[in-house]
């Protein structure tokens, strides 16, 4: 089976060939929130599919640096800061806070680097790369002070996006409203300071003025992998016209290839439609966590639909994601029972054996990250392991051997209950709602449930008897 991926700039599967000689080193640049709200649950069906790709590279033996960028200073910034009338920094900093916060919920692993735009060593990188653009004639300061990208002069541009240029003039799909642009695709590398920035603004050889969104990338990925870059991962909307200005920009100033592999996570929908605040259809973390989900539900919801595909969440979907996880709970604690003080013996018998498991999981990985093929093959391996265990056909030796595959696909799903140590006090409690419930006094097992809650920690009841978990978020 090939390790292959849909590029979006060939719009064909090919076989993946990191740049490194060796096939060993893997540079991914992801982009990064825009900290002006907190990110919504579309952005993170995204992160959670980097973290995905990111954790399967490193499972086939891949050693993986990722770059996710912060965007700290773009209109969209700048606005809510003079809107909450304090000082950007201050006022970009508490949604970095929470983002750091809710991916540590979704149990996404942390970038290696995390560089944010308004960082100094970038500014300098952006400003000295538009001062090689000017010098190629691939970009111009116009009589509004900004300096745009000369699209014309750069042939490849719109090969991402499948765009055509004449096109883009009859859409009307840039807004035209800089008159002082050669072309209405020309966009903005250095935007020239204006009242409505207040504070916020560097000084340039063109003047005082702040950087264009995607000249940030540009900068920050090539500062931190190199002119060439294995994959680039975003959202569909990052194709046009970021990631397209990405390319244009980078290869205007190295002359190199930027990025091998663009790999692009399709839409996030609610109910069948477009999140959006004005339809109430709109979800940040903390209000799915609010309905009483936990941080892997909602990870595992996220997760289990190939990336290309767009994901309809519902809360429908939701309650599927916690039956789904209460099976893999069940099958695990079966497991565990079996195999008792037992250890997977010799790892080499994984393959080959009948019913011992192979590498199929990862097969659908390596095919495009096939989420959806890799867990179909995990409940199958769940509902013929039990039907085997119901029989008392498995062995402690095999439960173990199953148990050891587990741990080994969980590397890359990282979908277990927490086992984190339960502290007496809430053991005590949990041990009196189990009493309650027994005595059927079930008032007294809601109260000791919300009192549960309320100090962070979950009781559920399963076949097995009690599970006490902590809250995620909490
Ligand atoms: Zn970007």
């Amino acid at each position: 089976m090939p390790f292959r991926f849909f590029n979006t700039y060939s719009r064909q599967l090919e076989e993946f060939q990191p740049r490194d000689p060796g096939g060993h080193e893997v540079g991914i640049y992801t982009c990064g929130p825009t900290v002006y709200s907190r990110a919504h649950i579309g952005n993170f069906r995204a992160y959670i599919f980097e973290d995905l790709l990111q954790r399967h590279l490193e499972a086939r033996g891949f050693k993986v640096h990722r770059v996710m960028n912060i965007t700290d200073v773009d209109d969209k910034t700048i606005r809510g800061a003079r809107q909450a009338r304090v000082p950007l920094a201050k006022f970009t900093e508490q949604f970095k806070q929470v983002f750091f916060q809710d991916i540590e919920t979704l149990r996404i692993k942390r970038a290696d680097e995390f560089p944010a735009a308004t960082d100094q060593r970038y500014i300098d990188r952006m400003i000295s790369m538009i001062g090689t653009l000017i010098a190629r004639g691939l970009a111009y300061q116009a009589e509004d002070k900004s300096v745009y990208f000369r699209i014309n002069k750069f042939p490849n541009y719109g090969k991402l996006a499948h765009f055509d240029l004449t096109q883009l003039q009859s859409t009307g799909r840039v807004k035209h409203d800089e008159y002082d642009k050669e072309h209405v695709g020309d966009f903005a590398l250095w935007k020239a300071w204006d009242e409505e920035d207040g504070d916020v603004g560097w000084e340039s050889p063109w003047g005082r003025g702040r950087p264009g969104w995607h000249i940030e990338c540009s900068a920050m990925a090539t500062a931190l992998l190199g002119d060439e870059i294995d994959i680039h991962c975003g959202g569909v909307d990052n194709i046009f016209p970021h990631h397209e200005a990405e390319i244009a920009q980078s290869e205007g100033v190295t002359g190199k290839k930027f990025v091998r592999l663009w790999l692009h996570c399709a839409h996030l929908l609610v109910d069948g439609q477009k999140m959006s605040k004005s339809l109430g259809n709109f979800y940040t973390l903390p209000d799915v966590l609010a309905k009483g989900y936990t941080g892997r539900e909602i990870r595992y919801a996220l997760m289990r639909v190939h990336y290309r595909t767009p994901l309809n969440f519902t809360w429908e979907g939701m309650r599927e994601a916690r039956e789904s996880l209460g099976r893999i709970d069940d099958w695990l604690q079966r497991l565990r029972d079996v195999a008792g003080s037992a250890r997977a013996d010799d790892p080499g018998k994984l393959s080959g054996k009948r019913g011992v498991p192979a590498y199929q999981f990862e097969e659908a990985l390596d095919d495009d990250l096939n989420i959806s093929a890799a867990l179909g093959f995990l409940f199958e391996t769940i509902r013929e392991t039990n039907r085997a265990m119901d029989r008392q056909e498995v062995d402690a030796a095999s439960a173990a051997r199953w148990l050891s595959w587990w741990e080994r696909i969980n590397n890359v799903l990282d979908l277990e209950i927490e086992t984190a140590q339960i502290p007496s006090e809430i053991a005590k409690l949990a041990e009196e709602r189990v009493q309650a419930r027994l005595a059927k006094d079930f008032r007294k097992s809601d109260v000791l449930r919300d009192k549960l809650n309320a100090l962070g920690w979950e009781a559920r009841d399963t076949k097995e008897g009690q599970k006490v978990t902590r809250r995620a978020g909490a």
